[in-house]
């Protein structure tokens, strides 16, 4: 049967309170804006039942299923949605219906789940299920299986219609994107930082893009590869700005003139301070790094606290809790992860010591910073940042 309506539910926006219709709202927006990119005129209208939505195809577009499906997969903010056909209220309807919906699909053992939120339909929800569950017995031969069936036939009487489907796709849960406002997204070229704004992105988190390239010390492979991968985040966010900034002018000044030992931190200090500079011009309200605790030795609680220290806004870390395989496995689910192993020369570990300081302290690191000359660094590499926007 073909599809003619998507009812899409959602999942923690239910317990938001007053905020509630605000992000009913922002999730609504966020569904029509990202349809309306990947399959343009597919669909009539949203509209926002109580704790749903229901989405209308368009009756010339019903052949873009696949392409509204897998956008809607990549919504966050979505508990689940089923593809559904509606269908009138009757009893004849719904038994028609559920046969012919039921042959699209292989099954041996099935149940009906009627569900009736309209108190005017003459019947109630256990006679739907008797009466079609027999209907399917007699003609398809199929058996009744109420604690687990390999196919259910769903039924919903709404005020807005009677719909049935058997399919339920689960969305990416989360928040939608926007309702938590804006974050820089700190992006390296690895395969953590993209991950990191998944998650950040996953509690509603509204992404811009901030990278630091070494070029000419390095090839401009890095700035590459973050393109691409800014590009394939749009998916779950539409529209993306990069900030790419030039880092060797700064790097420069800190080998020549920094204790070795504590030349990343250094780095890192910098970074947070350029980023500070070009989130407060964005209004972003905080920065996102792909950190987790202990990976590495500029990620100990010790060095993080002197790289923080260089900044005044919150620093979000969505990965703080992850062992580095389980990160793979989400960069891999999410398709980033190709794109972060091609080969590429980290900015970060250039010049870099063998035994880079563990447990740095901030006296220390602000002693070794008097020696740079970094102010006028810094405002020209916010000055220089190259912008460019994805859709
Ligand atoms: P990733 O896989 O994200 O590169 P990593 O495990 O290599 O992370 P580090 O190199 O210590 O870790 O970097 C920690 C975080 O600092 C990165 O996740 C990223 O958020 C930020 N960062 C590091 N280098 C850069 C860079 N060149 N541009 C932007 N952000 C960076
Ligand atoms: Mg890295």
């Amino acid at each position: 049967m073909k599809t003619t309506h998507i009812l899409c539910h959602y999942s923690e926006i239910g317990l938001k309170g007053k905020n509630r219709s605000y992000f009913e709202n922002t999730l609504k927006r966020n569904i029509h804006d990202a349809l309306n990119v990947t399959v343009p005129n597919a669909i009539d209208k949203i509209e926002k039942l109580r704790g749903r939505f229901l989405i209308s195809l368009s009756e010339s577009n019903t052949n873009s299923i696949d392409s509204i499906l897998s956008t809607l997969e990549n919504r966050f903010g979505l508990a689940y949605f089923a593809p559904a056909v509606k269908i009138h209220p009757d009893l004849d309807s719904m038994k028609l219906s559920a046969l012919e919906i039921l042959k699209d699909i292989t099954f041996d053992t099935f149940r009906i789940t009627a569900r009736r939120s309209d108190p005017y339909l003459p019947y109630s929800s256990q006679k739907i299920n008797e009466e079609i569950g027999a209907e399917i017995v007699s003609k398809l031969k199929k058996t009744v299986n109420l604690s687990n069936p390999e196919a259910t036939c769903y039924i919903d009487m709404l005020q807005e219609g009677t719909f049935v489907y058997t399919q339920k796709i689960s969305g990416p849960g989360g928040l939608p994107v926007g309702v938590s406002g804006k974050v820089g997204v700190m992006l390296s070229g690895g395969i953590d930082s993209p991950v990191a704004a998944y998650y950040a992105m996953k509690r509603g988190a509204s992404p811009l893009y901030i990278h630091f390239h070494s070029v000419p010390h390095v090839s401009p492979a890095s700035i590459e590869k973050v393109r691409e991968t800014v590009q394939l985040l749009t998916k779950f966010h539409l529209r993306a700005k990069l900030y790419i900034i030039e880092f060797s002018p700064v790097q420069d000044e800190i080998f020549a003139n920094a204790n070795p030992k504590l030349l990343v931190l250094h780095y890192r200090r910098c970074m947070i301070r350029i980023s500070e500079n070009i989130i407060k011009k964005e209004k972003a309200k905080a920065l996102v790094t792909g950190e987790a605790l202990g990976q590495v030795a500029s990620q100990t609680i010790e060095n993080m606290t002197v790289v923080e220290d260089a900044g005044i806004h919150t620093i979000l870390r969505p990965l703080v809790g992850f062992d580095k395989q389980e990160i793979i496995e989400v960069a891999k689910k999410i398709g980033t992860y190709d794109i972060s192993i091609q080969p590429h020369e980290d900015c970060c570990t250039l010049f870099v010591p063998k035994h880079p300081a563990i447990k740095a302290r901030i006296k220390d690191v602000l002693e070794s910073e008097n020696n740079c000359n970094l102010e006028p660094l810094i405002e020209n590499a916010v000055n220089t940042a190259q912008v460019e926007t994805f859709q």
